[in-house]
């Protein structure tokens, strides 16, 4: 059987967590096995009538008011309990910050490996899960030879496009036991990607500007394109370091990574650092002068040109 686990972000399941449903039908496909989700914390009721919709064999709910506010102590504490009591082959999560804080304890605790920020899967004999290595120069491939796996996934390792409606065959209430001797840590408030409520994951239009953009002075124009798009600004690392966007606005390996319908980007090279966190993207649009750019080996779109004259026309041809 396979679990996955959803994550709650402020009322709604986690992007990450839609994928992690969409490994998981995969998987039970695959492995000719059952599919069960799990919804975890106490003010629940938002995210199962989400996850309702998904195509599962069970939808487990594991309430307690000791888990109304995220701790690792707590969701530790229930999903092992879950996992001794249901043996899932696998339990599926999104590769997000909740994740890497709490998981770790989860396999300490019931000895059960846990591979984290996987970014494929090959069924072939396996499965077998690849992930990247050495600031994501590498990728590796691991083979796990224990019963059970933990296992969380980079965003756009699956994709919720390819999410099975039909809703659980059943829904189950688990038993949760907490004591306040189980929960010795308090977290601070939840942490978001961004203060000012942008939240570029959710963004299906993205214009992202690179240092190509050459000048501060040219922002406003790349501005005008993406108000035009309806799009959200993102950027690459330089642009930050510089000042001239917050560092909400990366997007990479230490920055926020994407998924967006569209990433259409302005000056940016693509470099492998950026490329992590977006490659995700449905659909690649870039403009860059140089035709040798690395962004372009991903780009679905290539235009080998100067941002500086082709965006002020394309935001005029937009608008009109
Ligand atoms: C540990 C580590 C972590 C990192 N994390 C991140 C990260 O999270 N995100 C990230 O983005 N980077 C990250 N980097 C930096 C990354 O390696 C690159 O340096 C960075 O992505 C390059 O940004 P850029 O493409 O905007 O700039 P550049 O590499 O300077 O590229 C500018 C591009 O613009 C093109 N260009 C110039 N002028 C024009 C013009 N007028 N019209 C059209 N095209 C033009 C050039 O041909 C060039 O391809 C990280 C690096 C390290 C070492």
């Amino acid at each position: 059987m396979i679990l996955v686990v959803l994550e709650n972000q402020r009322g709604k399941i986690h992007p990450f967590s839609m994928e992690a449903v969409a490994a998981g039908q995969k998987f039970a496909e695959q492995l000719d096995c059952k599919l069960f989700i799990l919804c975890l914390g106490e003010k629940v009721d938002d995210l199962k009538s989400q996850a309702q919709n998904f195509k599962a064999n069970k939808l487990i709910t594991a309430q307690h008011t000791m888990i109304d506010m995220y701790s690792a102590d707590g969701y530790s504490k229930v999903l092992s309990d879950v996992i001794s009591e249901l043996s899932p082959k696998y339990v599926l999560m999104g590769h997000s910050y909740m994740v890497r804080d709490f998981l770790p304890r989860v396999s300490a605790k019931l000895n059960i490996p846990f591979v984290s920020d996987i970014i494929s899967v090959d069924f072939n004999g396996g499965p077998n899960f690849s992930k990247q290595v050495f600031n994501a120069k590498l990728a590796t491939n691991i083979e796990v030879n224990s019963e059970q796996a933990l296992l969380s996934f980079q965003s756009a390792a699956f994709s919720s496009d390819d999410l099975k409606d039909g809703g659980p065959d059943e829904e189950v209430q688990f038993n949760v036991e907490l004591s306040s001797n189980d929960i010795k840590s308090q977290s601070e408030p939840e942490f978001q990607e961004s203060s000012s409520g942008v939240d570029l994951t959710a963004a299906e239009l993205i214009v992202s500007i690179g240092r190509g953009i050459e000048s501060e002075d040219n922002l406003p124009t790349m501005q005008s394109l993406a108000d035009a798009m309806g799009a959200e600004v993102a950027s690459s690392r330089p642009v930050v370091d510089m000042g001239w966007l917050p560092p909400y606005r990366q997007v990479g390996s230490s920055g926020q990574v994407i998924s967006p319908k569209l990433y259409f980007s302005l000056g940016v090279s693509g470099a492998i650092q950026h490329v992590v966190g977006m490659k995700g993207s449905k659909n690649i649009l870039a403009i860059n002068k140089d035709e040798d750019a690395p962004i372009f080996e991903i780009a679905d779109y290539a235009v080998i040109g100067d941002v500086l004259e082709i965006v002020p026309k394309l935001t005029e041809e937009i608008n009109k």
